[in-house]
């Protein structure tokens, strides 16, 4: 949290905004009371003055004017007594002065030589001449003192026959004026003192719910909901720091709502089967979800800011922004010479309300198993258009020539309706066989097991197979247990299949050939199979020659009748029994196919059916 500047802040303004306030204000009182109480100290001093003056002026006329005998004290003792003993002013020297302008008394013992000579005050001139009275404060040039002069006239009758002459000192009103100007600095001081201590306290009953508020705002930033801020009062300040805690309470609300929220998309996004990754305004990367990672082979870390078509691998030359206009998803081929791999990205874009784009949403869906479907889709429906034309062709050519005259020809008719016989015979097997399979697909084919002794199956079909083609020199060797082997089968299900084989094995044998069949027990199982000599079966489609339609040598199979479907059905049905069919061989050499039946499908499965 940024320091605050002790100058800068409230807590100081506000106490110096009080200090100053108080400051001004004893100013301005001080001021106008120490000025008004010095003229009112002054104008009551001068008042005093003049009033004694009249009195003064009053007693000496009387003195003067007075008819004196032998025994009374003579003028000047009578105003010495009168001056120093009913008139005595404190801090005053009070001169009596007689028309002739010599001074007859004064009350000052220091001043007593100018007794009997002329006063050299103008006041007093000014006053035998008949002046009104006369007064000023003046600055004594030696002492510095300052005092208020007055001179009176005394008069008799309307003639002047004497002055009265005053000197106060006012120092001792400047004197008191500076004790109480010294109270008022005193008393600023203190007030000072315990303003700006007051200031303080004020200070912070306003600045401690701030700053409280201002930690809980930096808390509050940092994700930590659970403190409240102290109310002080029900003041502004407390109603502040009342909807303060309520922004808090719906903050912190809408942070657990926001959390939960967005653990919920997380948990979604960590759990979709599909890739999700997140890309901002400049298509840099922000989010990538595990699937996405998997999808990509990318670690999130490292794709993070990169560009999407980069991470996508797609052309250089496309900009992020082009996936905007994407609305159709987009294959991405990261196949191979191994194997298949398959993305299907589709973009939305993220954009504000009426706002720009800011950022776009890519979808990761693997398509590899949907697309080999549906190229096997593709692939099924041409081999068995090109399957059913073949017989088709053949049939149509054979009809055309019959009826062009062929038919006239006794030995060619019956030799091109075999041909035709033949070819609907062949298309018959070939949509039975795809009925068949069609069935399995979709586990319509019921299979009835019971349980049949295995070695007398095979002897079976090795009896009938010999019985078939005892004409063309291939013979049959026979490892089959002379005991029986009980498994639990679809007899004429497993019948099929070793139909299937050993009319391959047959079909491929070279005259002469030995077709061994081999049956072995083993502890759950029973191994079973059928070996020839014939041309083999090529390494790189020894696993092929399972798939539908697959032919290992095409023009051979096709003109010994096959329909390429034959192992695909036997692999099925040995397979629904629980079973495996392989097969091993070696080009020049022969061809063995394996079947392992289980005992019991039931126990195989797990004791269930
Ligand atoms: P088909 O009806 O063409 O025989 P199959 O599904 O039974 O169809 O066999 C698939 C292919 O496997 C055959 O076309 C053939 O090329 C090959 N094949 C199967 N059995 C043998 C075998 N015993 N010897 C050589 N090739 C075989």
């Amino acid at each position: 949290m940024k320091v605050i500047d002790f100058f800068k802040s409230i807590h100081f303004k506000l106490i110096a905004i009080y200090v100053l306030l108080i400051l001004i204000a004893m100013q301005i009182i001080g001021v106008y009371f120490t000025q008004q109480l010095e003229d009112q100290l002054i104008n009551n001093h001068r008042d005093t003055m003049i009033e004694q003056s009249n009195l003064l002026a009053y007693n000496v006329e009387q003195e003067m004017t007075e008819t004196r005998d032998e025994d009374d004290p003579d003028l000047s003792s009578s105003i010495d007594s009168l001056l120093n003993e009913i008139f005595p002013l404190e801090n005053s020297e009070v001169q009596v002065i007689d028309e002739n302008q010599v001074v007859l008394s004064t009350s000052s013992v220091n001043n007593s030589h100018i007794v009997g000579q002329l006063s050299t005050e103008a006041r007093v001139k000014r006053a035998l001449l008949g002046h009104p009275p006369d007064d000023e404060i003046l600055r004594d040039a030696e002492t510095g003192e300052r005092k208020r002069v007055l001179a009176q006239p005394v008069e008799s009758d309307g003639t002047v026959i004497g002055a009265v002459y005053i000197e106060s000192s006012v120092e001792q009103i400047f004197g008191e004026m500076q004790d109480i100007n010294n109270i008022l600095l005193t008393g600023t001081a203190m007030s000072l003192v315990i303003t700006a201590f007051l200031g303080i306290m004020l200070a912070r009953t306003i600045t401690r719910p701030i700053g409280d508020m201002r930690k809980q705002a930096k808390m509050m930033g940092e994700g930590d909901y659970s403190r409240r801020v102290r109310v002080y009062g029900n003041d502004e300040i407390g109603q502040l720091a009342d909807s303060f805690n309520e922004l808090n309470m719906k903050l912190k609300d809408a942070h657990i709502t926001t959390e939960g929220e967005r653990k919920k998309l997380s948990s979604v996004l960590t759990h979709m089967t599909d890739g999700v990754i997140a890309t901002d305004e400049l298509g840099r990367i922000m989010l990538m979800n595990n699937r996405a990672e998997e999808l990509l082979s990318t670690p999130s870390d490292s794709a993070m800011g990169r560009s999407l078509p980069e991470v996508l691998r797609l052309s250089e030359s496309l900009r992020p922004s082009d996936l905007y206009d994407y609305s159709e998803a987009i294959l991405l081929d990261f196949s191979d010479e191994e194997q298949d791999y398959l993305l299907e990205a589709s973009f939305s874009v993220i954009r504000n309300v009426d706002g720009p784009i800011t950022g776009l949403i890519t979808v990761l869906h693997d398509v590899t198993e949907q697309e080999k479907i549906e190229q096997e889709r593709r692939e099924f429906v041409s081999n068995v258009s090109h399957e059913l034309r073949t017989p088709l062709t053949t049939l149509k050519s054979y009809l055309e020539a019959l009826e062009d005259g062929a038919m006239d020809n006794k030995e060619l008719s019956s030799r091109f309706l075999r041909v035709t016989q033949n070819e609907t015979e062949r298309m018959i097997r070939l949509v039975n066989d795809l009925l068949q399979l069609s069935r399995m697909d979709s586990n319509d084919q019921e299979l009835y097991f019971e349980t049949k002794d295995m070695s007398s199956v095979l002897h079976e079909i090795a009896d009938r197979y010999e019985m078939m083609i005892k004409d063309q020199g291939i013979s049959f060797v026979r490892h089959i247990p002379g005991h029986p082997v009980y498994v639990d089968v679809d007899t004429d299900k497993i019948i099929q299949v070793f139909d299937n084989i050993v009319s391959n094995a047959v079909k491929y044998s070279p005259d002469g050939g030995t077709i061994r069949f081999r049956a072995t027990p083993e502890e759950k199982q029973i191994r079973v199979s059928i070996e020839d000599e014939g041309a083999g079966i090529p390494k790189e489609s020894q696993q092929k020659v399972f798939e539908r339609f697959y032919r290992a040598d095409k023009a051979r199979a096709r003109t010994l009748g096959g329909t390429g479907l034959g192992l695909a059905i036997a692999k099925e049905i040995v397979q629904a029994h629980g079973g495996q069919i392989e097969v091993e061989s070696e080009m020049g050499q022969g061809t063995t196919l394996y079947v392992v039946l289980p005992y019991s499908v039931y126990k195989q499965a797990g004791g269930e059916a």
